[in-house]
């Protein structure tokens, strides 16, 4: 299986950064693609902790990566979509794409672009934003451990603690761990905290 996220944020935030991250230490660097990125990005662009985890990146598009791939053979994960993801679907599709945005609340379709511009088949996991490591951590247990949508289990809009009195809702779906805390990608909750502190701090000015 191999995953590509087309890029669609400008440059590569911190939180874009940590989900990238986590998500190679997820699948495994080989799976993993990063596609669409500006025409002029060279190395020096990419964050170092990308390039040690081993990133492979590209400015082409997705339908050229592998010298040139069966649009067929390709699914993207869509919130739009009418048909869930299911493991027989492991059967239908080569290559998953997946788009590298993040999350907005109230939602934009902006992987509509990818709709649009591609007309791959489409497929949802369910009505609620994921992040886009949440997205490939669920198609991953669908598609390779072969779990059902409905047998994973999901925290929706988490309450994260910052500090003793306060806490910020993240508006996502995250699949849970085994001790029915959300998983997120390593370093995110100290950034969440640090972003929380900092805005109380601006207005604090
Ligand atoms: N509001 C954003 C949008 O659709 O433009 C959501 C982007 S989401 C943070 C990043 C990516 O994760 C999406 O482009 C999609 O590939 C995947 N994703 C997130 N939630 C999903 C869902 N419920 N169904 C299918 N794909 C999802």
């Amino acid at each position: 299986m191999k995953y590509i996220i087309e890029h669609m944020e400008e440059g590569f935030s911190e939180w874009v950064v940590l989900e990238y991250s986590q998500i190679i230490r997820d699948i495994g660097k080989e799976n993993l693609v990063l596609t669409s990125l500006p025409p002029s990005t060279i190395e020096k662009d990419i964050p170092q902790q990308l390039l040690d985890l081993g990133l492979q990146w590209t400015t082409e598009e997705c339908v050229d990566i592998d010298g040139g791939i069966d649009k067929t053979r390709v699914c993207l994960l869509d919130p739009g979509a009418t048909v869930d993801l299911t493991p027989e679907d492991k059967s239908k599709f080569d290559y998953f794409v997946f788009g590298g945005i993040l999350g907005q609340h109230p939602k934009i379709d902006r992987t509509g672009i990818l709709r649009k511009k591609y007309g791959f088949a489409g497929r949802r996991l369910g009505a609620l934003q994921m992040t886009t490591d949440t997205a490939i951590r669920t198609t991953q247990r669908i598609i390779e451990n072969g779990v059902k949508f409905e047998d994973i289990k999901f925290l929706d809009y988490p309450e994260i603690k910052y500090n003793k009195y306060e806490s910020t809702e993240m508006p996502f779906r995250y699949i849970v761990d085994n001790k029915g805390e959300p998983i997120l990608p390593e370093g995110m909750l100290e950034l969440i905290k640090h972003d929380a502190e900092q805005s109380i701090d601006d207005l604090l000015i």
